[in-house]
């Protein structure tokens, strides 16, 4: 059967909601989307959201981003170098669901909390003593670590000591944090204390070490 667009009486092959896609288009236009670049992480595959590193996929965040510039019911799919969308969109009182695809750029850049930890930057040392098996705690505390996502949260260095582990933490509430998850569980005993390293913009900046002892 032969469809007609009621609208500019043109032939075609598929109707949406009774117009042709043209039409469609001129009577609800999808809200512009330009090509987007994003930059990506290549080693914990963070992405950068308004400025900052966030531990969310390339999806979540152009997701949210959409949202924010008014689409409604979006879903995001994200292929090699282009964007699939759907959402929804209001026609004549009608919602009606909409596709569009935009293309993508990923550039590839080591975020600031895998740089540090390249380079070595800690706030704080959690010191393993006593009688416990260290390297087990060693693991327990790298999950604790890649499952938190959170600034600083990340060990640059692991020192094995005869008296028992050192490690070297990305920001002191990770030591404090951790250390107090290690009291809880197995009871052992926490000490913390703070040294003066160095004076940043008229403020004194510490590091923290904190003793656990099994
Ligand atoms: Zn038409
Ligand atoms: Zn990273």
């Amino acid at each position: 059967m032969r469809k007609f667009c009621p609208r500019c009486g043109k032939e075609s092959e598929k109707l949406i909601e009774g117009f042709c896609e043209r039409c469609l288009e001129e009577l609800a236009p999808a809200p512009g989307l330009k090509d987007m670049k994003m930059e990506v992480c290549p080693v914990c595959s963070r992405v950068r959201e308004k400025g900052r590193w966030v531990k969310k996929s390339l999806s979540e965040v152009i997701e949210k981003y959409l949202k924010r510039k008014g689409f409604r019911n979006v879903n995001v799919e994200v292929k090699d170098d282009s964007v699939e969308i759907e959402f929804d969109i209001e026609i004549r009182n009608k919602t009606v669901r909409r596709k569009s695809t935009f293309y993508i750029k990923t550039i590839k850049r080591i975020c600031e909390e895998c740089s540090k930890e390249r380079t070595g930057y800690y706030e704080g040392v959690i010191q393993i003593r006593g009688d416990v098996n260290a390297d087990k705690i060693v693991e327990e505390i790298s999950g604790m670590v890649s499952k938190s996502g959170k600034r600083g949260w990340f060990i640059s260095k692991i020192d094995k000591r005869k008296e028992g582990i050192d490690l070297y933490i990305g920001s002191k509430s990770a030591v404090k944090n951790i250390a107090r998850r290690l009291k809880n569980k197995y009871n052992a005993d926490v000490k913390e204390s703070y040294t003066l390293v160095t004076r940043k913009d008229g403020r004194n900046v510490y590091r923290i070490t904190a003793v656990v002892r099994f």
